[in-house]
């Protein structure tokens, strides 16, 4: 597989959701977006959390996360936040590449992303 691109997943994404929400992205709220971006979050956190206890050697895990399992957790937050991020109208390539390339400056970095 070549290498995903924002706009590959966007159009796939976008795709998808359309048909738990035939009416459109809009039919959810920036916030009701964040808020799912969050509950994946939790997710993900959950499962940081259990590693943590295994590496303190404390109880209470009912189970070992798998490297598959984080990466499926982190996959879950990027695709809400892409749906957030478009239901905002922003292009989340551009945006996080020009963000990047603002802090790089910011902070004497020579680290840069090209933009198109
Ligand atoms: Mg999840």
């Amino acid at each position: 597989m070549d290498a995903l691109t924002f706009d590959a997943f966007r159009a796939a994404n976008v795709a998808r959701c359309l048909k738990w929400h035939p009416d459109g992205l809009e039919s959810w709220s920036p916030s009701d977006w964040l808020t799912a971006v969050t509950g994946e979050l939790g997710e993900l956190a959950s499962l940081l959390k259990m590693r943590n206890r295994e590496r303190d050697g404390l109880p209470g895990n009912k189970f070992s996360p798998t490297d598959r399992q984080v990466a499926d957790e982190l996959a879950d937050v990027l695709t809400y936040l892409d749906l957030l991020a478009a239901t905002l109208g922003v292009d989340l390539g551009r945006a996080a590449a020009q963000k990047f390339n603002e802090v790089s400056e910011r902070v004497g970095f020579p680290d840069r992303i090209e933009l198109e």
